[in-house]
């Protein structure tokens, strides 16, 4: 493994079992994550970016092994996480941390603040009484609450603060990664950006590296250094931000992209509106998953999978319409 990579995943698959075909001969699966290859660089962030139920959070989990997957491999420092002993796999768990998307159901409404970030601290059995309340107070105050309302309940704040909460409570054990999912769809357009600001700036000093999830490509743009795009369970374009929204080669890229609004009233995008629903898991369509509603798909998408080329350098695409050299394992 590279030596800035932090998080490396080849192959992974999280496949659920969804009864039995018609009389009952073949088990039918339902396949959230079939086949993903991500690396992410130290003090980074990957955008994850795709429709609800593509696979994004349950990737996520999974990275962390809140899931078990199905197969594949993770490695993060260095450590194969997927094979670790429960044990050693307790005390990774200090390092790799998640903010969910709803802060009011992540957070138990009978916990006050100093509780809620401090349970992490007892969980692990770390430091005595008053080095794990200093750490609580100090963590507390860095993310924007203050010492007042160490004692009030989640009711109590906003949603922007409850969120705030839920950060405090993930960096009290000074992790190095953290799976962010959908942080801040679930909160007021108002303060979102106070939030992702806060993260960035979190990142910038305790040299954080995320895995940024969102079905928003103008949150994932505002936050990314890399950006992932996933369909159906596996990543159909992966870019830095700069070539992912100057050059959108795929056409579910380019169609989420044309559904961006642009502030500018006398600036027009070409929309590519995208028919349909998201086809369900259990039974995608074959060949490329996307043909059912791609508006540039020809015969051969219905018949044949699309592999990830690397189109330009450090950009890959899955679709026939691309040409480039394809992956190997891991690479991309
Ligand atoms: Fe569209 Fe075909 Fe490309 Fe898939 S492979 S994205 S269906 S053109």
């Amino acid at each position: 493994m590279s030596g800035d990579i932090l998080l490396q995943v080849k192959g992974l698959k999280k496949y659920y079992p969804a009864g039995s075909s018609l009389f009952g001969r073949n088990q039918r699966y339902v396949k959230a994550v079939d086949g993903v290859d991500l690396a992410i660089r130290r003090g980074q962030t990957v955008g994850l970016v795709g429709e609800s139920g593509c696979g994004k959070s349950t990737l996520g989990k999974s990275v962390l092994r809140l899931i078990e997957p199905t197969q594949g491999s993770v490695e993060f420092e260095g450590q194969d996480v997927l094979r670790l002993p429960p044990k050693k796999m307790r005390e990774l768990r200090k390092r790799m941390q998640i903010v969910f998307q709803d802060p009011y159901s992540a957070l138990n409404p009978r916990m006050t603040v100093f509780e809620t970030v401090r349970s992490p601290l007892d969980a692990f059995g770390i430091g005595d009484r008053q080095t794990r309340e200093k750490k609580v107070m100090d963590v507390i105050e860095y993310v924007g609450l203050s010492r007042q309302q160490m004692h009030r309940y989640p009711h109590e704040f906003s949603g922007g603060q409850r969120q705030r909460m839920i950060i405090a409570r993930a960096l009290v054990l000074e992790p190095s990664f953290i799976v962010c999912d959908e942080p801040v769809s679930a909160l007021d357009v108002s303060i979102r950006s106070q939030v992702l600001n806060l993260m960035q700036d979190i990142q910038r000093e305790r040299g954080l590296t995320y895995l940024f999830i969102s079905h928003d490509l103008s949150v994932v743009k505002h936050v990314s250094d890399q950006v992932a795009v996933m369909y159906l369970g596996r990543i159909v374009e992966q870019a830095s931000r700069t070539q992912i929204f100057s050059n959108p080669q795929h056409p579910y890229t380019q169609a989420l992209m044309s559904a961006i609004p642009i502030p500018d009233a006398g600036h027009r995008r070409q929309h590519t509106t995208l028919e349909g629903d998201v086809p369900s898991p259990l039974d995608p369509p074959q060949g490329c998953h996307f043909h059912t509603r791609c508006p540039q798909a020809v015969p051969r998408c219905a018949a044949q999978a699309p592999c990830l080329r690397e189109t330009e350098p450090g950009h890959w695409t899955a679709c026939h319409l691309c040409s480039g050299t394809p992956q190997k394992e891991g690479q991309a």
